[in-house]
């Protein structure tokens, strides 16, 4: 079940450094956390939280912080004293698994949890690899999103990149089976904001705005190895959309309708 998430304002100038322009600091941060090893790390300053980095940074006080996982003790901190967010152009991709009800109807709990378990890991891998940072996952659904003051100036790129491979047969897999996705991927304005629970207790950050859910269509509408996507992310990775297919779709919140373009 999905957490009642509250979108945060205020502190924009600082949000908009750290997504728009690249923080100093951050990207300090993670030119010296990316060269210890292990996975997982913290999703905002890439500190390593298993293996020997894991284990040097903890003795500097930076831990995965208990109550949020996905982050260290020092950006939960973060998160809590400057909420809020700001208006920037980015790259962001959804992916989902396809037939996962047919699955499940032919299999045990404990196989749909490893299954699941198995597409989070690989493609959460996939996704960071290319720079990306991981906005939420919700069962079998994966959103991230390419700042490009946390991902770098080639954004569209990186995130294009990652969609073709998290549909490539041999790198989603469980048992040796490949795991069918569908990814729609798109590059435009979002808010990206700090959320938090209505009960305070949990925080993160996450992308809001009409781009957001045009991706998130794009992603539902993909059949399983299909990678949809849309002019702006193609023209922004230095692609001519006209070499691609597409067709234009009526779309929920968009009064005209929207051209999708068939990627994989
Ligand atoms: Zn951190």
């Amino acid at each position: 079940m999905k957490e009642p998430l509250e979108q945060q304002e205020g502190n924009e100038e600082l949000w908009r450094t750290i997504f728009a322009d690249g923080h100093p600091d951050l990207l300090k941060q993670h030119w010296l956390h990316r060269k210890l090893p292990l996975k997982p790390r913290c999703r905002l300053c890439l500190v390593p939280f298993r293996g020997i980095g894991g284990w040097i940074m903890r003795r500097k006080g930076k831990a995965q912080n208990s109550r949020n996982p996905n982050f260290c003790n020092a950006c939960d901190q973060f998160l809590e004293s400057f909420p809020g967010g700001a208006e920037i152009e980015l790259s962001m991709l959804y992916v989902d698994i396809r037939q996962s009800t047919e699955y499940a109807t032919g299999h045990s709990a404990a196989e749909v949890s490893q299954r699941i378990n198995a597409f989070l890991n690989q493609a959460i891998g996939i996704i960071t690899d290319h720079d990306g940072f991981i906005n939420a996952f919700y069962g079998d659904c994966i959103v991230a999103s390419w700042p490009p003051g946390f991902s770098g100036e080639s954004h569209a790129l990186k995130a294009l990149t990652a969609a073709t491979e998290l549909v490539k047969k041999e790198n989603i897999v469980s048992n040796g089976e490949t795991i069918p996705v569908g990814v729609g991927v798109n590059s435009g304005k979002v808010f990206i904001s700090t959320v938090t629970a209505l009960q305070g207790t949990f925080r993160d950050v996450s992308v809001f705005g009409s781009e957001v859910n045009r991706t998130a269509r794009m992603a539902a509408m993909a059949k399983a190895g299909q990678v949809l996507g849309s002019a702006e992310n193609l023209s922004a990775a230095g692609k001519t959309p006209s070499d691609y297919d597409f067709e234009a779709v009526e779309m929920k919140g968009f009064s005209d309708p929207v051209d999708v373009y068939t990627i994989v």
